[in-house]
């Protein structure tokens, strides 16, 4: 029997870098410059959106996202209610940075109802809390209080959920995790329930030029090919470990839904690849960190290697001093036991 897929084929649009294509017939067509489009970014976001159930759009980086969400679609004098625990980058950067522009910012705990705003920010698997709103409740409770709703999922990704099918307005991904998956790109996803939403932020975009780069949307593709398989595996591997840390004696506390989350087990089968645990303090953390072989001590997340990092190096007292941060990887799963046990009875 012959087969002629696209996967079959190996085939990804050409990696086109033009930043120009010529008027047709003196007419300027979808692809006249790079900062309202180009042929790799349009194939991305047509395979995101078919994945997400809506109309995505790539964006230089998770936070190059985050700055066009709220400058493109809020107005001066706005509340933004961002969940506890998530990306301390997304409440720095929407409180530092743009709320120089009049943006005020709220944190709440988002397994409770969230407070009153204009855009209600959850973020299952909260990256590093682990928490997991109940996100029909929460969204429909927001909705209720004219809020719209914003999911940064990209630690699931949308093929453990997808938060638009829960009634989201927005779905935001640090696409330089999980979904490129190899660690060598930066780039960002919304993906829009609502047509006028998708075009008023594209409207944002190429007048902001907040634009991703044919190169890293390329190997977004590229990686989306293995993406099931990826984060299938990258999940088994972390509820092991999980089951494992939990029973080790240096280790206090283990953060991660598919342990012991009867909300998070309603809305996903498989948890990702994150997970955070405790030991005694700093001191012991950073033995850790220096004791490992095998598991990168490096940040960022959801990638084919795995991480580890403290992570109050980085956020201060809003974490435990002793909260190690790992994501699991594609590496056998006895290796990396045998890397982190030896690390925690060396530290
Ligand atoms: N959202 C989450 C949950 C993240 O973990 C990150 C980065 O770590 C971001 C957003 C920001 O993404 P980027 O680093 O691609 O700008």
């Amino acid at each position: 029997m012959e087969r002629d897929t696209q996967l079959a084929r190996g085939e990804l649009p050409g990696l086109d870098r033009a930043t120009i294509h010529p008027y047709v017939d003196a007419t300027p067509g979808p692809f006249y410059y790079q900062r309202a489009a180009h042929p790799v970014g349009v194939e991305a976001e047509r395979v995101l959106g078919e994945l997400e159930g809506g109309h995505s759009l790539l964006f230089p980086s998770g936070a190059g996202a985050t700055t066009a969400l709220v400058l493109g679609l809020l107005e001066p004098g706005a509340t933004v209610a961002i969940a506890d625990g998530g990306y301390w980058g997304t409440v720095g950067l929407v409180r530092g940075e743009l709320g120089r522009w009049g943006i005020h910012v709220v944190t709440f705990d988002q397994t409770l109802t969230p407070p009153s705003a204009d855009l209600v920010w959850l973020e299952p698997c909260a990256n590093p809390m682990l928490s997991f709103p109940d996100l029909d409740a929460s969204i429909a409770a927001a909705h209720r209080a004219g809020s719209r709703v914003v999911v940064d999922n990209t630690v699931l990704s949308p093929v453990l959920l997808r938060p638009l099918e829960h009634g989201a307005d927005f779905v935001l991904h640090s696409a330089t995790k999980i979904l490129a998956g190899h660690h060598d790109a930066l780039i960002g996803v919304i993906s829009c329930a609502h047509a006028e939403d998708h075009a008023r932020l594209a409207a944002f975009r190429a007048a902001s030029g907040i634009v991703a780069a044919p190169d890293p949307a390329w190997l977004l593709l590229r990686g989306m090919k293995t993406l099931a398989l990826r984060a299938e595996r990258q999940s088994a591997g972390a509820l092991e470990l999980a089951r494992r840390l939990a029973a080790h004696p240096r280790v206090a506390t283990v953060r991660y839904p598919g342990l012991d989350d009867p909300v998070a087990a309603r809305y996903v089968d498989a948890f990702g690849p994150l997970l955070s645990f405790d030991v005694a303090d700093g001191e012991q953390a950073a033995a850790v960190e220096r004791a490992l072989t095998l598991i990168e001590n490096a940040t960022s997340l959801g990638g084919v290697a795995s991480t580890l990092e403290a992570r109050a190096r980085w956020e201060g007292d809003r974490v435990p001093a002793g909260l190690l941060r790992l994501s699991v990887g594609l590496e056998d799963v006895e290796d990396l036991w045998s890397d982190l046990s030896h690390a925690l009875d060396a530290a």
